[in-house]
Formats: C-alpha cells, structure tokens, sequence
C-alpha cells in the first residue's frame, strides 16, 4: 500500500505544467496568456475550470501589439 501511494506521488510530479488560459486578441489575433493552470491546482489541471471574471470582463492588454481591450470569461480557450 505505501509503495503504490508512493508511485502515484512520484507520477504526479511528472505531469508538465503547461496548461494556460489564453485569450486572443481583439485587434491582431494572437493568443495570449491570461492565467496558468498550475501543478498546484491539480484538480483544475485535468478537469479545468475557467477562472472566474467579473460580469463585464476585465481590462488586458495584447503583448504582441499592446492594444487595450475588454475581454470576457466566454472568450478564455484552454490550452496545454
Ligand atoms: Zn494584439
């Protein structure tokens, strides 16, 4: 029993963490990175729910053409 509890551990710890929400951009249509998803939340990781946002959106700005814009939780893909 203990060395299968340890197996399980030693494989959690294997799982990369590259899981994102991204949103795209309104103006240039790049994705970009709004949130991890990261090993500590690994519930969220394989099951992943979307962080939540207020009702109308929050402010971000494009890293790749620094266009402000409104964007809302609807708008957040996940990717890995
Ligand atoms: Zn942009």
């Amino acid at each position: 029993m203990y060395v299968l509890c340890r197996q399980r551990f030693v494989w959690w710890l294997r799982v990369p963490v590259m899981a994102s929400w991204v949103l795209e951009c309104l103006n240039c249509n790049q994705k970009f990175e709004y949130s991890k998803i990261s090993a500590s939340g690994l519930i969220n990781y394989f099951q992943p729910l979307k962080p939540e946002m207020p009702p109308d959106g929050v402010q971000m700005q494009c890293p790749n053409c620094g266009q402000n814009g409104q964007y809302f939780r609807h708008q957040l893909t996940y990717r890995t």
